[in-house]
Parts: C-alpha cells; sequence; structure tokens
C-alpha cells in the first residue's frame, strides 16, 4: 500500500494488488558499454518474408542503449546478451517512458520466457530478483531465451510509489496492473504504455512469463506465488519455487498474468516480500525457482533446485483479511508464516493513549500471508490476512471487507 491517501481509501484496490497481483557479471560488463552493447548494427523497419511485422528502432541511442518501438527477439542474434530500450507512452514534454529490456538469446531453439518487474513502483525486489537471475545466465550455453522487462511503470518507479502519475486532470494516480493488456489509444497514458509494451514486446516474444511483484507500501507479505493452478504450464512452474506459500486463484481481469493467460502465455505473480527495500533472503528463494524455471523448460541446463515440496509449501485458495475497524497503532500477534486457528487472536490496537480499542481473531485456520507494516492505520485498513484452504475458491471480490 502507498502512503498516499488515495491508496488508503482505496481498500479493496489495495488488497487486490497485495494479495492477488497475486520476482556473468563479466557478459554483463562486457554488454553494457555504448552502442557496441547492441547486436544489431542498423535500426531495421524491415518486414520479414513471413509478412510478419520485425524489429523496429527509432534511431535514438540513450545511454549507450538503442531504442527499439517493435521487438522481435527473433532478429537478435545468438549467445549474447542484448540490452535496449523500448519506447513506451509519452511524457508531457513530448519525451518517451523507455522501459529497460535485456534478452538473452540462447544459440539454440528452444522456450521464450518472459521475466517482468516494476510494474508496480515501490517493488523493488522485484526487479532485483530478474535481474540477478539475469546475471546468472550465460546465452553462450542457453536455448531458447530469456527476455527481462525490468521497469514497467517509469513514472512510478522514479517517484518510487506504487502507481502511475497521470496528468490527465491534474495528477492522479493509475495502477499500472488494472490496465491490461492496455490500448494504443487509450484515454490515459498508463493505458497507452500498457498497450504499446503488450502488442509490441510481451505478446510477440513470449511463450511463458511470470510477473514479478512484492507487497505494498506499509503492508508487507510473505513469500507466496499466486496464479490459476488449473492450467498446467502455471502449476508447474509456482511449484518449482522453495517458497512457503501458493495461492491457488484465478485472478481477475485486468492485471498483466491474467491478461497474458488470456492470449496463451502462461503466466503468474511471484510476491518477493515487502515493498521498497531489498529483501535478499526471499530474493533469494525466487531466483533459485526461477533458476528451477528455466532448468525445467530446458533454457539453461543443470540439476533443479529445491523446489515448493522442499519447503513444505502451503496452497490455498481464499485470503480472509482483517480489517480494522479503528484508528490506531497496530500490535501485531502473530508473526508472518505463522499457522493459525480460528478465533485465534491475532492483532490488538491501541489509542493515543495507549488503551487497548480493538482487538482482532483469525475467522480460519490458515498461514499468515500479509501483515501491515505500517504502525498505525485507519478504520477499513487491511492489517493483515490469512491465506487458508476454502470448499468454493474465494477471491478478493468475496473479502468481508
Ligand atoms: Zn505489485
Amino acid at each position: 500500500m502507498s502512503d498516499k491517501p488515495e491508496d488508503t481509501l482505496d481498500r479493496r484496490d489495495f488488497m487486490r494488488a497485495s494479495i492477488a497481483t497475486v520476482g556473468a557479471s563479466a557478459v554483463l560488463a562486457a554488454s553494457a558499454g555504448p552502442a557496441k552493447a547492441q547486436n544489431v548494427a542498423a535500426p531495421s523497419t524491415e518486414t520479414a518474408a513471413s509478412g510478419l511485422k520485425r524489429s523496429v528502432y527509432t534511431g535514438d541511442v540513450i545511454l549507450g542503449k538503442l531504442v527499439a518501438s517493435t521487438l522481435d527477439i527473433g532478429d537478435l542474434g545468438p549467445g549474447r546478451k542484448h540490452l535496449l530500450y523500448f519506447q513506451g507512452a509519452q511524457m508531457p514534454t513530448g519525451q518517451h517512458w523507455n522501459v529497460s529490456v535485456i534478452v538473452a538469446k540462447g544459440v539454440r531453439p528452444g522456450k521464450r520466457i518472459t521475466l517482468v518487474s516494476g510494474v508496480h513502483g515501490d517493488e523493488m525486489s522485484s526487479i532485483h530478483t530478474v535481474q540477478t537471475v539475469m546475471n546468472q545466465l550465460n546465452p553462450e550455453e542457453m536455448s531458447g531465451s530469456v527476455m527481462a522487462v525490468l521497469d514497467v511503470a517509469r513514472p512510478a518507479i522514479e517517484s518510487m510509489q506504487r502507481r502511475w502519475p497521470n496528468s490527465g486532470r491534474g495528477i492522479d494516480l493509475i495502477d499500472m496492473n488494472r490496465e491490461w493488456p492496455g490500448n494504443e489509444n487509450g484515454i490515459s497514458a498508463a493505458s497507452r504504455h500498457a498497450g504499446l509494451l503488450f502488442n509490441r514486446l510481451l505478446k510477440p516474444n513470449s511463450d511463458l512469463a511470470i510477473d514479478f511483484h512484492t507487497g505494498a507500501t506499509g503492508f508487507k507479505v510473505a513469500a507466496f506465488n499466486i496464479g490459476d493452478r488449473t492450467l498446467p504450464d502455471v502449476k508447474i512452474m509456482m511449484e518449482l519455487y522453495p517458497i512457503g506459500q501458493i495461492w491457488d486463484y484465478p485472478a481477475y481481469p485486468s492485471v498483466l498474468h491474467n491478461a497474458l493467460v488470456d492470449v496463451g502465455i502462461p503466466c503468474f505473480t511471484p510476491e518477493v516480500g515487502a515493498a521498497r527495500e531489498l529483501d535478499p533472503d526471499k530474493i533469494a528463494l525466487f531466483v533459485e525457482g526461477t533458476m528451477n524455471v528455466l532448468k525445467n523448460y530446458g533454457i539453461i541446463a543443470g540439476p533443479v533446485g529445491r523446489t515448493a515440496a522442499d519447503s513444505n509449501v502451503f496452497v490455498g485458495n481464499s485470503a480472509f483479511p482483517i480489517i480494522a475497524s479503528q484508528g490506531g497503532f497496530v500490535e501485531h500477534l502473530v508473526q508472518m508464516d505463522e499457522e493459525v486457528t480460528a478465533g485465534q487472536k491475532v492483532a490488538i490496537q491501541r489509542n493515543t493513549f495507549g488503551e487497548v480499542v480493538a482487538e482482532y481473531t483469525s475467522g480460519v485456520n490458515g498461514r499468515v500471508a500479509g501483515l501491515r507494516s505500517d504502525a498505525t492505520c485507519e478504520p477499513g485498513n487491511p492489517l493483515g490476512f490469512i491465506l487458508f484452504k476454502s470448499a468454493t475458491s474465494a477471491g478478493a471480490d468475496a473479502y468481508p471487507e
């Protein structure tokens, strides 16, 4: 959750976001130099014999990186990493929100997997997870490709906030993970940005995808994956992570991983701990899991590491929210990932005099999957949520808010 008042009032949206939106240094150094980093000799607007549009470069070079407005990773040379910017929506000044893209292109044919981060601007561990995976790849030993799209909501990242600052009627804040698949002719820059990325970068270049997130500002979450386990590849990928929780939930429309599923690209969302800061322990778990995914699909070689089977994962399909009835200071009585039982007291609240003004209990047997990390809250704020198993899958919309 952001510390912005708009967010604290938008509780339903927040819960959806925090739950359901719910992750070779030498090689890198070599390819981080000026324009030589790029494997493309000149900007290209060619059309392939197949009739499919190939990569289009704008002719700009920014910080030594070429800028593409359409990317076909089939155009890129094998056995190396390609660092480039993808041209997103324009700013009011006419410049573009360019997004950082790394493609590790293998020397043999194979699966194309896409790793996305930064759809929310305060989720740093998601970006670092993807950076770490990319740094461990050696394209000369790879089949297929791994594409990283690191900083999707550029203006939100610039100000370390969850949402995209939209200047349509004075600044308001748009949640980029309610915009997919976007619309290149949409009525906001965020919608157009999503449309450009979806149509010209993500969809054409992905056989599988993972959209990494974290908790929100003011609200931390356990290490968990969320996705629809009825989709075979989603189930396989989610269970390759040595994490404590999986939320089996076909998330609502307009989130990125669902929009990708809708066009036939299996995708899910890892949640890599708290927002704003780097969480090295959780990052390590999600890096290990992502490397497992790449091994499972034959993109890289090597034995699969620890998986959900090794971490005794708890699989739930519903989340029980603990909603503040009072304003005041929050004291949690349970830890993240702790097993709780129905009726167990999980939090209390004090007023400014130190008097206890509210006590909160879990309504279910389950695991603590999220806790408010800001010490104060307003009535209506979520203080936590408990992942549990329900006879009927109850998603964000079923919360007794
Ligand atoms: Zn997020």
